[in-house]
């Protein structure tokens, strides 16, 4: 059932629009599954089932970091992942450039934007992404690459359209200052209810979980 799941979003989405799967909590065999079904690219929540599962799967995929970001676990993220997606602040890029450094390594990152400006959700406020990336010229072990935004639980994802809008809105304006360091290239939205707006929204990164797992909900 995951080889025809993934296959078939394969099929589904347009060319240069590139599939993460999404695989937190899932066994060892069935995210190898997902692998041999031809996903190029596994975001991954937690470091600790990333450590158990990287031995199996190592560089034949990248490695997308889609979790909550701990300080004292980002030398160990920089060292495993090959993108974090969920970068929120000054601290937390001074602390990636600063392991990056140390490893020799240029971090690819995108910022994560809180669009719906949600209080409990993480991500940086619109107007203040531009202040983020100011603030990050310093930092030469980092490249940011896009934006990534979750937007706010809608029963109705044609409700996430506008913050896939203004993200990208965002992401748009920011091109126009791209600096050494800053390359707006990737725009990461959508999930497994949300993913089609996301992409005539023009997100080309998906990040699809559940769809891929869970065969009932394939529609
Ligand atoms: C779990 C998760 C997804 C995938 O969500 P699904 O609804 O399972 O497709 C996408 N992005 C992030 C950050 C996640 O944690």
């Amino acid at each position: 059932m995951i080889k025809e799941n993934v296959q078939k979003i394969l099929q589904e989405i347009p060319e240069d629009v590139l599939l993460v799967a999404a695989v937190k909590s899932r066994s060892t065999y069935e995210i190898k599954e997902v692998v041999d079904a031809g996903v190029k690219i596994i975001g991954e929540n937690y470091l600790q089932e990333t450590e158990k599962l990287f031995p199996c799967i190592e560089r034949i995929v990248k490695w997308h970091y889609i979790g909550s970001i701990q300080k004292n676990k980002i030398k160990k993220i920089v060292k495993i992942f090959d993108m974090i997606e969920t970068v929120d602040s000054v601290d937390v890029l001074r602390e990636i450039d600063k392991r990056a450094k140390n490893a020799g390594k240029i971090m690819p990152v995108l910022i994560e934007v809180n669009s719906g400006k949600e209080e409990q959700k993480s991500g940086v406020y619109p107007e203040q992404v531009k202040q983020l990336l100011d603030a990050a010229a310093p930092f030469k072990n980092v490249l940011i690459q896009g934006l990534m935004t979750m937007g706010p639980f809608m029963a109705d994802p044609e409700k996430l359209r506008p913050y896939f809008k203004l993200t990208k809105e965002i992401f748009d304006r920011l091109k126009t200052r791209e600096t050494e360091n800053v390359q707006m290239k990737y725009l990461s939205m959508g999930m497994s209810d949300s993913y089609k707006i996301a992409i005539q929204e023009r997100a080309n990164f998906v990040r699809i979980g559940k769809l891929i797992f869970w065969p009932r909900h394939y529609r």
